[in-house]
């Protein structure tokens, strides 16, 4: 990520995060995540973010809806 060549994107602003929260969340939850759910888009290596009943992909937003309760 830390490369010298910089492609703007022109998304939103980026704030001085703490960590990101995500990889600790899957470190820390990674016995409850069923099968590690990564971004189609994107490929393996890019987890998708659990939200209340849906997945979501920070990186390209694909979202997939989990309709089973
Ligand atoms: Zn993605």
């Amino acid at each position: 990520m830390a490369k010298k060549k910089i492609v703007k994107k022109g998304k939103k602003p980026h704030k001085n995060k703490p960590t990101s929260k995500k990889y600790l969340m899957y470190k820390e939850d990674g016995g409850s995540l069923k099968k590690g759910r990564f971004c189609p888009r994107c490929g393996p290596g890019v987890f998708l973010m659990k939200a209340k009943e849906r997945v979501y992909c920070g990186k390209c937003h694909y979202a997939e809806f989990d309709s089973k309760k």
